[in-house]
């Protein structure tokens, strides 16, 4: 699947179905005085093709190719492998598009088009609880039955919850800021938090420990916990969400020192793999709290300290 980083999405041609079922005709006019018994369409956007050509040409879609008798047809010719495969077979081979670094000798009629090409096929993958539904038929539940019938729709919001954390900044999160002349390392404890890894999509839960050396301002204690939960509301790997609420406090406060450590159970070791229960500990120290030896070692002691 295409993200916005890896391609330019400016140019980018949405073809229509019009645009296929020209390309379509073109293919058929191609070769419709040469015999073939039937065709068929490489996986997956030949087929959509192959059904249309088949249509054109009057002869039916092949279950099985066989060289000599089947037209072989394909939406895009993009590296050309493919294609060049059954060429080498023996088959005849044709496609509605081309790109320009595309091998020419393979289905060298069909058009060529610059940029990034989507077809109508991949686009409107519906809702996401249909992809749910799909995932239930995968491991060979059946979706219709009574006591799923709700669950893609509880799946989708659940997912939305515990993502939300996106839709949120360190700014506004940790909201009014305080002006107080404070001295001394202020710590909040036990902030229990739910989180996402990444690697699984699964659960992996805990508590953080935060403490940070005022400069001139402070913020309520409430602000830091809310600050853990945005983070921890995101796909995550537990180093990074420890990373992530340090620099927060650090830069949105200008706090003189922080500290953050973080006891994490996942689930995706408890429950699968190696299916062991295990608590992973990730600390992140800035500034004062990690560079001056006695403030450092107030800190670990408070939150390593599991009478706290
Ligand atoms: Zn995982």
């Amino acid at each position: 699947m295409a993200t916005d980083e890896e391609y330019d999405m400016t140019n980018i041609t949405a073809l229509t179905w019009h645009d296929i079922t020209t390309q379509a005709r073109n293919i058929a006019d191609r070769n419709h005085d040469r015999y073939f018994e039937n065709v068929y369409g490489v996986p997956q956007g030949g087929a959509p093709v192959a059904v249309m050509v088949a249509n054109l040409l009057h002869i039916p879609l092949a279950d099985q190719p066989e060289p000599g008798k089947t037209l072989i047809v394909d939406d895009l010719v993009d590296s050309g492998r493919t294609l060049t495969g059954y060429r080498q077979a023996g088959y005849i081979v044709d496609a509605c598009y081309r790109k320009p670094s595309s091998p020419l000798d393979v289905a060298p009629h069909a058009l060529e088009l610059d940029g990034w090409l989507t077809f109508p096929w991949e686009r409107d993958n519906g809702e996401p609880t249909d992809a749910v539904i799909r995932l239930l038929q995968y491991i060979g539940e059946d979706p219709s039955r009574e006591g799923l019938l709700d669950t893609p729709k509880r799946v989708v919001k659940a997912l939305r919850e515990l993502t939300e954390g996106y839709d949120l900044d360190a700014t506004t999160v940790l909201g009014t800021t305080f002006e107080e002349p404070q001295d001394e390392m202020i710590v909040v404890s036990g902030i229990e938090f739910a989180s996402m890894c990444e690697h699984h999509m699964l659960p992996f839960t805990g508590t953080a420990t935060v403490a940070y050396l005022p400069g001139d301002r402070i913020v309520g204690l409430s602000k830091i916990a809310r600050l853990v939960e945005m983070y921890a509301r995101r796909l995550q790997v537990q180093e990074r969400m420890t990373r992530q609420i340090a620099e927060a406090i650090q830069d949105v406060l200008g706090a003189r020192g922080v500290g953050v450590v973080v006891h994490g159970t996942h689930s995706c070791m408890a429950n699968r793999g190696i299916k062991k229960r295990a608590t992973m500990t990730t600390s992140a120290l800035l500034g004062e709290i990690r560079d001056e030896h006695d403030t450092r070692h107030e800190f670990l002691e408070l939150a390593l300290n599991p009478t706290l």
